[in-house]
């Protein structure tokens, strides 16, 4: 029973290992550079692609202006959603920035992030060099991805 369950653990962190979140450069730049842009405020924005690789940004409002929390107006999100279709792309991620803390995911993204398909990046800019981090989060679960950038 207990080798059981390390099997388990131990295939999960390999699963962990391999999941890659694909995008690329200039995408991760143009991201960094929005979360930048809207100091000391959060910035967020949606992610889309083809084929699984993030290749546009589509900066948002963060409605709640604040340095401490985000959110997205509904009619920004729809209206986004049909030029992602126009471009035959698929929503792929969404992203936001930390302002002050770390890149991982607060109680408050984990409770209202309700989309297990998508990624969830979060851009730290805590120090002098931004931290970029990616994750899923499923039924409250976080686990990481790794980003892997291509030209
Ligand atoms: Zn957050």
């Amino acid at each position: 029973m207990e080798k059981e369950k390390a099997a388990a653990v131990k295939a999960d962190k390999f699963k962990l290992k391999q999941a890659q979140l694909v995008m690329t450069s200039h995408t991760y730049q143009s991201i960094v550079n929005h979360c930048k842009m809207e100091l000391p405020l959060e910035a967020c924005g949606i992610l889309s692609g083809k084929n699984g690789t993030i290749c546009s940004i589509w900066p948002m409002k963060n409605m709640d202006y604040s340095e401490v929390s985000f959110s997205m107006s509904v009619h920004d999100i729809e209206k986004v959603f049909h030029l992602i279709e126009a471009k035959q792309e698929q929503l792929l991620a969404i992203y936001h920035s930390h302002p002050t803390a770390p890149a991982i995911p607060s109680p408050g993204d984990i409770k209202y992030h309700n989309y297990p398909e998508l990624s969830y990046i979060i851009v730290s800019l805590k120090n002098r060099k931004p931290d970029v981090r990616a994750y899923k989060i499923v039924s409250k679960q976080v686990s990481p991805l790794v980003i892997k950038q291509i030209d």
